[in-house]
């Protein structure tokens, strides 16, 4: 009379340890090793590889290209592919294949993919007045892909799914939803109405990295408090963008970011050439 009882236990225990050693094998054996974050020493859960990162941002990447119309307007691509090489030189990345370009759109946004695929969307250009507004964007981009925060946020969706479903999901994911999965993780997916706001955590760590990368890169970083100040007044009604869906208040932002100014002088005052602000951007 027991038995059948027992069985169904004994059966339903050994799915349980089943999908804890899942879990625990996810962890150990897919997650390269102990990471950190660059600049913030931050340590991080990965349980995706940057060669397989790097491949899908490169194959969305591409897909973007294609269906969004770039800009014919010379002086906004120069400037970008200018400011984008400037931070790239700097980004200690020299595995990246960088590739900057800019997307003729109203939309107010920007992205760095992993591999180092970045957009400018021409609607943001306006508001960043300057080459050093530009690259105070770009840098806070750059920092999400190297930081690897999308890959973060695709970690703790697998482990979830692994939790919910145990066994398949990651083998049965498609490679054009994973495509997606990049974009949305990387605050990409404003065309396809699927973005996902990073967390206060990343938002507040890609503008530590980026205003170190952008006083590494010559531009003067106390224009990204102002830049922060002067957005939070002109984005208004735009589509939804990166940075509008995050969490800490433009004020907040504006002001931690003035206290980390000192570090970011000093990194400036010790960077090769000076640009100051840069070209204006009318
Ligand atoms: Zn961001």
């Amino acid at each position: 009379m027991f038995k059948p009882a027992m069985a169904v236990s004994v059966r339903t225990a050994s799915v349980a340890c089943g999908v804890t050693s899942l879990l625990v094998c996810a962890v150990i054996f897919i997650a390269p090793g102990c990471q950190t974050a660059p600049v913030t020493q931050r340590p991080q859960l990965l349980m995706t590889t940057e060669e397989k990162e790097s491949t899908l941002g490169l194959a969305a990447y591409k897909e973007v290209i294609e269906k969004e119309p770039l800009t014919k307007n010379e002086r906004y691509v120069e400037m970008v592919k200018r400011v984008g090489n400037r931070i790239a030189a700097v980004a200690d990345r020299p595995d990246f294949k960088w590739e900057f370009n800019v997307i003729e759109s109203e939309t107010q946004n920007a992205f760095c993919l992993p591999g180092g695929k970045v957009a400018v969307y021409t609607g943001m250009l306006p508001v960043c007045e300057s080459e050093a507004g530009l690259a105070v964007v770009m840098s806070h981009e750059v920092a999400h892909a190297i930081a690897r925060h999308g890959g973060e946020r695709m970690s703790h969706q697998t482990v979830q799914n692994l939790g919910k479903s145990a066994v398949g999901y990651v083998m049965k994911n498609q490679e054009e939803q994973k495509q997606k999965m990049v974009l949305t993780a990387y605050g990409a997916a404003s065309e396809y109405g699927a973005i996902l706001p990073y967390s206060r955590k990343h938002e507040m760590e890609a503008d530590h990295i980026g205003i170190i990368l952008m006083a590494k890169a010559g531009y003067d970083p106390s224009e990204a408090p102002v830049f922060w100040e002067r957005f939070s007044t002109a984005k208004g009604s735009a589509a939804p963008m990166e940075f509008m869906s995050t969490h800490p208040s433009d004020a907040r932002r504006a002001s931690t970011l003035r206290e980390l100014l000192p570090e970011a002088m000093k990194t400036y005052e010790n960077s090769g050439e000076k640009y100051g602000l840069g070209e204006q951007i009318p």
